[in-house]
């Protein structure tokens, strides 16, 4: 594993994903529950973040901090990206959402851009890729090249469960864009699931299992 990958030990994440694993977790649980777990992990990628000095006037008197001085955007990957989306943003509201929409072709196998309203130039300083499944990799990587496309200059990939082939796929493509999880699996079956995975988390989320 290449020192752009970064599995969380923190233990609430650990104890958060074994629940998510949990197949008696009900679709409200797993939503908050992934919810949560985006905003750890979201924590552990944007430790980097820069920031800018300001002073404040406590009832007390002066005191100097600091403020995020970059703009982020989240680039969820449909279907099951959207459920990080919610806890990321209510952490740091300024930040944009921007959807792309891919879909695999059955044929070639590869992804698909169907949807795509990003504007002409980046309107963000870090794009935060978020998908809980990194499976073969193939949407974070397709992805990640239509925000290099479009200028962004800062990408990170923020999952939850990995297999090792995403993982090899991810660094493989873009050895430039660290990657944040909570586990890699053992493998991918011959249908492209996770084992063990948490099984379809875009159904698991939606209720649509
Ligand atoms: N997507 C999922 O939702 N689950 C997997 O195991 C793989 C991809």
């Amino acid at each position: 594993m290449t020192s752009q990958v970064h599995v969380s030990t923190h233990p609430l994440v650990q104890h958060k994903l074994a629940l998510l694993r949990d197949h008696r977790t009900d679709p409200k649980m797993f939503r908050e529950l992934l919810r949560e777990m985006a905003v750890l992990l979201a924590y552990e990628a944007t430790t980097d973040l820069a920031t800018a000095d300001v002073t404040v006037m406590t009832p007390m008197g002066q005191a100097s901090g600091y403020r995020l001085q970059e703009r982020i955007g989240l680039v969820p990957i449909l279907r099951a990206g959207l459920g990080m989306v919610e806890g990321i943003w209510n952490m740091m509201p300024n930040t944009e959402v921007w959807h792309i929409g891919l879909f695999r072709d059955e044929q070639t196998l590869e992804p698909v851009e169907y949807y795509n309203r990003l504007p002409v130039s980046p309107t963000v300083d870090v794009c935060l890729v978020l998908d809980p499944m990194l499976a073969t990799g193939g949407s974070a990587v397709a992805t990640i090249g239509i925000l290099k496309g479009w200028g962004a200059k800062r990408i990170k990939f923020v999952g939850v469960i990995a297999a090792p082939e995403g993982v090899q796929h991810l660094t493989q493509a873009h050895p430039d864009v660290p990657v944040y999880l909570a586990a890699i699996d053992e493998r991918l079956n011959d249908v492209g699931y996770i084992v063990p995975g948490l099984g379809d988390a875009g159904d698991r989320l939606f209720g649509t299992g």
